[in-house]
């Protein structure tokens, strides 16, 4: 185990004053500068509640402490320190790392065996509800971040409504109990589905569909997704080794890692088979809610369609859209075309969720920005 140095900023804990040092760090912690010097055990080692970096590290029985800026060491730090972050009231915060623990010394085996996505796979189904849960406000927070910051639709009308069309769709289908959909005014047609069963319209999705049926059909998709924790697969895989570290780091919020997850969620795409079993999901779950399966083909090709006039690189994925809508409609069978999911005032009023979203100018980002597509 190489020893790692960097520079550091010492605390006396008497005043304010930081003393320039220098931070060995090997089988122990050795802090040196011109007035201090400290040899300290890793067990002992104890990070601040300050977010990293930087990150800011004593232990008990000294006053003085000691401030890391470097990210790298920090992480080297977290990963030989066993209870950086146990808190001396609480037993959480060791349960969290001894799973997080678990969690990187398998993913690191099975990544060597079946290489990333399979290790991603395996691992999704391990990851500890509550920690799925903080992982998905967390990167929901960035996520919406990175749109802008677009402001939540509460019409109490259109709220209701989806209340229904959603309570029709998970009926008896077993998905997570904190199970939360949200809509987002925003000028993307689109919904994302993030870690903790959170999934986030965007309403110029529900502006461009037709009938109830095609907003349905996108929604069920991605309660598909969410049923087999598609996007916590999906984040695993796409940020890799930073989000098992910071399960290992524990502290959700606070860390720079997390920026990388917001990205990670809106730049990994799922795979062809992810996508083709949450068509199939969302043709069952519209068909026995009593509507119209195929017509989430039908929104499908339309967006698809607008989006080869503005972003000509979308024409690569085209023939899967197309693939994908002929297997929908084989699935949901002939004659469907008149059933409906919800009533004609249902449906309106669930297009009212977003008062005066038609008039939102120009709210469609460049299609080079734009997130790419999930549904
Ligand atoms: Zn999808």
């Amino acid at each position: 185990m190489q020893p790692v140095t960097t520079p550091g900023r010492w605390f006396d804990g008497r005043s304010a004053t930081p003393h320039p040092v220098v931070l060995r760090l090997g089988a122990r912690l050795e802090i040196a500068g011109p007035e201090v010097r400290r040899d300290w055990s890793l067990i002992d080692l104890r990070a601040g509640d300050a977010p990293a970096p930087p990150l800011r590290l004593g232990i008990a029985g000294d006053p003085g402490q000691v401030e890391v800026m470097d990210e790298t060491f920090a992480l080297v730090l977290a990963a030989r320190c066993p209870d950086l972050r146990k808190r001396p009231e609480g037993t959480g915060g060791t349960l969290r790392l001894v799973l997080g623990s678990l969690a990187v010394g398998m993913a690191v085996l099975l990544a060597a065996l079946f290489g990333m996505p399979a290790a991603a796979g395996l691992l999704a189904p391990l990851v500890p509800a509550g920690v799925e849960a903080r992982l998905g406000a967390v990167v929901e927070g960035q996520v919406l971040d990175l749109l802008g910051d677009p402001q939540p639709c509460t019409d109490p009308a259109g709220r209701a409504a989806l209340d229904r069309l959603v309570a029709r769709l998970v009926a008896g289908r077993g998905l997570p109990a904190g199970l939360g959909v949200t809509v987002r005014r925003h000028g993307t047609a689109n919904a994302l589905t993030l870690p903790g069963a959170r999934v986030v319209v965007l309403s110029d999705l529900i502006a461009r569909a037709r009938s109830a049926d095609e907003f349905a059909g996108v929604l069920a998709h991605e309660l598909g997704h969410v049923a087999v924790r598609d996007p916590t697969r999906a984040l695993i895989q796409g940020s890799g080794t930073s989000f098992l570290l910071s399960l290992v780091l524990g502290d959700l919020t606070g860390s720079t890692v997390i920026v990388a997850l917001g990205q990670a969620v809106l730049a990994a795409g799922y795979s062809r088979d992810a996508e083709r079993a949450a068509d199939a999901y969302s043709v069952d779950a519209v068909t026995r809610a009593g509507g119209d399966g195929a017509a989430l083909a039908a929104i499908l090709e339309r967006i698809a369609a607008d989006d080869v006039d503005d972003d000509p690189a979308f024409l690569r994925s085209h023939p899967f859209t197309r693939e994908r809508a002929a297997t929908i409609r084989t699935l949901a069978g002939p004659g469907t075309g008149t059933r409906r999911i919800l009533g004609e005032a249902e449906w309106t009023a669930l297009r009212g969720i977003c008062p005066g979203a038609g008039e939102t100018p120009g709210t469609r980002p460049p299609g080079r920005d734009r997130p790419r597509r999930r549904a």
